[in-house]
Formats: structure tokens, sequence, C-alpha cells
């Protein structure tokens, strides 16, 4: 398979698809550039080789031609981070984007219009997936955020490139990342799913049951599991329905052999609140009018020692409502004890929306080994699903 490192980029044009769907103000100023560092080092890869870029992207969820949502407003964002200036063509496709494609020397850099603007782009149009085409001599995705989508800039173009395409540096970390915990990590093997519904979860649940040797299991989605074993939850967060499935699981680890965890404690709350009166409870002892709202010490400390055992460790989902300052010890705690493992030598991923959101609330994102930058991509990745972005570049 091609590799960044293996394709020759000298006098070649490479034509990447990058994800800049970063935030603006109100007046177009970049609030967040984390997405656009990122892109560098494939960027820089490629000009120090003797390549020029094209970079395309999509911004937002535009209906059609959106000012408010043109690339223009990042260029000089770009071109900070950069060190050098950047062109910008003010079309996706086309004679003038050709025009500006063709003229590119050696070590420049083109950006192109919101790819959105067409909505032929999310229909993944075979058309203008061909005229795409035309811009580059080698195709690069290095946007892992979309490579769950069957578009035009992130799939279907690169059957028009034969050989000369792969993946960038980023998208290429992202893979190794998740293979690293779905097959070639090292034993022990845990992975810990929070968050809300186990509803949203179940499908990762089943898929990577077969693959880590300990899952903890915390979050609002814990409590399906505790009432299902008969458990008092008082009025906490259930799927009732869910509630043979969490059986189900639980009999399915016990013949592979993987050891679940569950909170054994919960602090809870009176109401959905951060000020609400807060008491720990035992897990499966919750009083009618108490809500288990975050991981309690006792399940701190007990998940504490399984991820001080483990050496792959993979963390989606929160352990408790941590947006509430009062609720978000146990989320807390468990960033804390991946931290000290991973500097203890384990690799850990932390992936999806909302664990991202704890771990950077808590200032530990450069403290564990990887976090992943795409919440769709990453969720369908943990499925088991192959990301057609990905395999458009293997085929
Ligand atoms: P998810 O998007 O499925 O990962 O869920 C994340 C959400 O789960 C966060 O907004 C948390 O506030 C919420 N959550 C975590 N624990 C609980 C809980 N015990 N009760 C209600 N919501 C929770």
């Amino acid at each position: 398979m091609n590799s960044l490192e293996n394709l020759s980029f000298d006098q070649e044009r490479a034509l990447i698809r990058v994800d800049f769907n970063v935030p603006l103000d109100d007046n177009g100023n970049v609030t967040d550039a984390t997405r656009i560092a990122a892109a560098l080092p494939t960027i820089k890869h490629i000009l120090a080789a003797g390549g020029s870029c094209v970079l395309m992207s999509h911004l937002g969820r535009p209906k059609g031609n959106d000012p408010k949502l043109s690339l223009s407003q990042i260029v000089s964002t770009l071109e900070k981070h950069l060190g050098q200036a950047v062109h910008f063509c003010d079309e996706v496709v086309g004679e003038k984007a050709e025009a500006q494609a063709l003229a590119l020397q050696p070590g420049e850099v083109l950006l192109l219009e919101n790819l959105r603007f067409h909505d032929e782009e999310t229909k993944g149009d075979e058309a203008f997936s061909a005229a795409l085409a035309k811009l580059g001599t080698v195709y690069v995705n290095d946007a892992f955020g979309t490579a769950h989508r069957a578009h035009a800039s992130t799939t279907i173009v690169a059957q028009f490139f034969a050989e000369k395409k792969c993946f960038g540096h980023l998208l290429a970390a992202e893979i190794e990342a998740i293979d690293k915990v779905m097959t070639s990590g090292e034993k022990p093997v845990l992975a810990i799913l929070g968050g809300a519904k186990v509803s949203s979860k179940i499908t990762i649940i089943e898929n990577i049951l077969s693959k880590v040797d300990h899952l903890i299991i915390g979050g609002g989605m814990a409590f399906t599991f505790i009432k299902a074993q008969g458990g008092s939850i008082g009025k906490s967060i259930c799927e009732d329905d869910k509630m043979p499935l969490a059986l189900s699981i639980l009999e399915q680890a016990e013949k592979l052999g993987v050891k679940i965890h569950l909170p054994v404690d919960v602090r809870a709350g009176q109401d959905f609140s951060n000020n609400t009166p807060q008491q720990v409870f035992p897990i499966d002892q919750i009083p009618n009018d108490w809500e288990g709202m975050d991981a309690g010490p006792a399940s701190e400390e007990s998940f504490d020692a399984v991820v001080k055992q483990a050496k792959t460790i993979l963390w989606n989902g929160p352990l408790g409502v941590f947006e509430f300052p009062n609720f978000n010890t146990g989320t807390r705690s468990l960033g804390d004890s991946i931290v000290a493992q991973t500097e203890a030598g384990a690799f850990s991923l932390v992936g999806g929306g909302d664990s991202v959101a704890a771990v950077k609330l808590f200032g530990l994102e450069d403290k564990v080994s990887y976090v992943s930058t795409g919440g769709g991509a990453m969720l369908e990745s943990l499925e088991g699903k192959t990301l057609p972005g990905i395999a458009a570049i293997l085929a």
C-alpha cells in the first residue's frame, strides 16, 4: 500500500482532503485552529518533497453558496500556521480552479472554496468527483472526521487516482491508534465505555467484547445493567427495554472470559442539576427519589485498580454528568488513572465526542497517547465498520 513516505511528490500536485471545519466567531475569525495545525505535517511533508498542495475541505453545513461559511475566512490563519502565503480559489471545480491549480509551482499551496457549496459533494456525485480529480496528480486523504462518509472528496474521488493515493499523517495515525486497540495492542486490553445510553453503544460493545480482556461500563449506561441484575437504581437513567440485552452481554462476556466491571457506588442527586443535594449510595441501593449522576469514591478506586493492570486502554464516554462541576469527580478521577497508566507505559486512546470534551476540560489531552479527532468516524470504527474513506484508499 502507498503511504506518504513511499510516494514521490516531486513535481506532483497533491489534492489533499483536509478537515478545516473549524469554529468561527461572528466576524469570521477562527476561534480554535486545532484542526488547521493538525493538517500541517502532511502539507509540509509534501512541500518539502518538491510537490505543491491543493487543499479541499468543507466548513459547516451550507445550503448552497453562503459567504458566512466561505473558507476564504481561514486563509490568514492557515498562512500564519504554515508560515507562507496561500492562494485561494473562490470556486471548487471548473476552469478557474483548474487554471489556478495548474499554475501552482512546487512549494506552493492553493485552498479551494467550501466543498459543500455544491450538493454534489455530499451526494458523492461521480462527475463532480471527476472534476475535483482534475485538480491534482496525487490524492491524499487526511480527514478522519469525514472518513465515514462516502462523499465526493472523501471517497469517490479516490477512484480516479489508481495507485497514486495515500493517507495523510493524521488519518494514518488515527487508523494506527484504532488498530492498536482493536487488533494489535499489548494485552491486557481494557475498554471503558460510559455515556448516557446502552442503545447508542450497543454495537460497539458487541464488536469489542471479543477483542478486550476487561470492560468497564460506567456512566448512565451502567444503571440498565444494575437494574437488570435486580438492583434498586432510584430515578437514575435506565432503558428498561435493553435489560435483557444487558444480561446477555454479561453472559456473553463470561463465556469469552472478559471481565466486566460496573460501578460499585454512585454519587446521586435529588434532581438533575449541579447544585442539587448530593449523597453517595451503593450502586444497587439508590433510594427512589435519588438519581445516580457520577461514579462514587469506591468505584473510582476499583476502576483505578483495573486501569493499573491494562497495557492498552480505550476510553469512550464519561462516567457521569461531567458537564456539572459537582458531578465530574468520577470522570476526572478516571482520566487521572489513565494518564498515570500511560506514564507507566500503556497505550491509551480517547475517542468519541464527550470523552474528548472531558479530557480537554481537565487538561489531560496531551497526557494520553492519542485523542481521536473524529467523533462519528471513531464510533463507526469501534463498531467494526469499514469506513468508505479508508476503503477507497486501500482499493
Ligand atoms: P454519550 O454521548 O452517549 O457518550 O453520552 C454522554 C453524556 O452522558 C454526557 O452528556 C453525560 O452528561 C451523560 N451521562 C453520563 N452519566 C450520566 C448519568 N449517570 N445520568 C445521566 N446522564 C449521564
